[in-house]
């Protein structure tokens, strides 16, 4: 973290002190903040929020045993350690996270999308490390508590920040893209995922520009051509600020586009096109979806100083992220994508073209696909009819909504417990010498489950 006096943080989240005085304030230094009881570091502020399950304004003498120096509450705690009193320490948190961003001289890149938010975040800071030291989104933490969480771990030392952003509703994003405050931003497509929470496509597509109303005044704006909803993003941009497009296809007068596409079965080259010249990529990741993924990462990687050889260099060393198509040979000629942390409808098609391409008796195992709202059976008949057409030769399927994917494909069969579709997909297994097994589903449909048994059993 950027130092920062308990002064300036009383000043940024127009808090009160109480237990300090002004003077003191200015003198004690904060060198971290947490959130968690559970991990506190010494010489550390302590942030209260109050969650589903906890109010952590009850953990306050509990973080003063293990070290913290002063805490940030939403009401004054009869605990002897200094403390700043906010209306709301939510709130707080994002002000103080602003105020550090603006403190720092990195770079910063901003992104969000319906799928592959994490695989460009990845990418974009596997090429930017090879410009410079870079911070990148941990894990998932792409929400307002998570967004605040990266940016406090800036220090001077960065030169780019790659920031993921999330939306569950309208709004959250032009929250957290204040906080950011990108040089870059992007959109990286549109599908129904979440749809429960914005009501409709269009709402979806709504949240997600709001990243555009964050972008520095000579920032670059970065779309996926294939997007509908371009004119009504463009109304959040200025003409100081640069417009680039990226996309699968040659025609669409893309700035980054590919040529000479090889999918191999995990890995695929092709020549990428952008505004400064042409080079020969090899993605150490199977399919087409990453391709326009890659194309996202260098284009935000370019815009803030990366050159075509870090590209080359940063695309070629990536790894595949746990439960996003990760390949899993259970034994000889037996491949398992591991795809199962999340699904929407794209990314479940862009898995089955990914499966569509791999040798063998080819298996998809599905699980349901949460918060698509009434749209739910529509979507989950489409991608039964993608896999049909995708040629698979057997779906498997369990869950509630995932019957409607396997009535859809002709190798289809649904199961209501887990052990019992195991029961029949390790025969299948069993049968064939070469088998490729796509397994998938939202996050609460815990479909590791089944990869995790597959692996004990091989
Ligand atoms: P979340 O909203 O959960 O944070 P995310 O947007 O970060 O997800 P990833 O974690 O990168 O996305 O990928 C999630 C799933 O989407 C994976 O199954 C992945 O294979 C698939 N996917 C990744 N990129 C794309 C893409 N461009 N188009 C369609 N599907 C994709
Ligand atoms: N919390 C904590 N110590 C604990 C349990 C929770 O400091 O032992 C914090 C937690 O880090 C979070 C807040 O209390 O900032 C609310 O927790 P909850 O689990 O309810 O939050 P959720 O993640 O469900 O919103
Ligand atoms: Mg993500």
């Amino acid at each position: 973290m950027i130092p920062l006096s308990l002064e300036t943080i009383a000043q940024v989240t127009q808090g009160a002190l109480n237990n300090i005085g002004h003077e003191q304030a200015h003198q004690l230094i904060i060198q971290s903040i947490s959130t968690d009881s559970r991990k506190i570091d010494e010489s550390g502020l302590f942030i209260a929020l109050s969650g589903e399950r906890f109010d952590a304004h009850d953990f306050i003498a509990d973080v003063k045993d293990k070290g913290a120096i002063a805490v940030l509450v939403n009401h004054k705690v009869d605990v002897d350690c200094p403390q700043v009193i906010v209306k709301d320490t939510r709130l707080a948190m994002g002000a103080i996270a602003q105020h550090l961003r603006s403190l720092s001289q990195a770079k910063v890149v901003a992104l969000t999308g319906s799928s592959g938010k994490t695989s460009v975040k990845e990418m974009t800071a596997s090429i930017l490390r090879h410009c410079g030291e870079t911070l990148y989104t941990h894990g998932n933490l792409n929400n307002d508590i998570g967004v605040p969480l990266t940016l406090f771990r800036l220090t001077p030392e960065y030169r780019f920040a790659v920031i993921e952003l999330g939306a569950n509703h309208i709004g959250e994003i032009a929250y957290t893209v204040d906080m950011v405050k990108p040089d870059s931003a992007l959109v990286n497509n549109l599908f129904s995922a979440h749809i429960e929470g914005f009501g409709s496509l269009a709402g979806i597509a709504k949240a997600k520009g709001e990243i555009f109303t964050g972008l520095k005044e000579q920032g670059t704006a970065i779309f996926n051509l294939e997007s509908h909803d371009i004119p009504q993003w463009k109304q959040h941009l200025t003409e100081r600020q640069t417009q680039w497009g990226f996309s699968l296809s040659e025609q669409d007068n893309a700035d980054f586009y590919p040529t000479n596409i090889v999918v191999n079965q995990l890995t695929t080259d092709f020549t990428l096109h952008t505004p400064e010249g042409a080079v020969e990529v090899t993605l150490p990741l199977p399919g087409r979806h990453n391709i326009a993924n890659a194309l996202a990462a260098s284009a935000l990687a370019l815009s803030v100083g990366a050159t075509l050889e870090d590209i080359k260099l940063g695309l070629s060393t990536l790894k595949a992220v746990p439960g996003r198509l990760y390949p899993v040979e259970l034994t000889a000629g037996k491949i398992v994508l591991d795809d199962t942390y999340n699904a929407n409808d794209g990314s479940m098609i862009a898995g089955l073209q990914v499966l569509s391409q791999l040798p063998g008796f080819k298996i998809f195992v599905a699980g349901d696909m949460a918060e698509l709202g009434k749209d739910s059976e529509k979507c989950h008949r489409e991608v039964g009819i993608v896999a049909d057409k995708a040629g698979i030769d057997s779906v498997l399927t369990v869950g509630n909504y995932s019957q409607f994917i396997s009535q859809e494909s002709q190798g289809g069969q649904h199961f209501t417990f887990k052990a019992d579709l195991l029961a029949k997909l390790i025969p299948l297994l069993q049968q064939h010498d070469v088998v490729s097994i796509l397994v998938k589903g939202s996050r609460s449909s815990a479909m590791e489950d089944i990869v995790n048994a597959l692996k004990e059993c091989f």
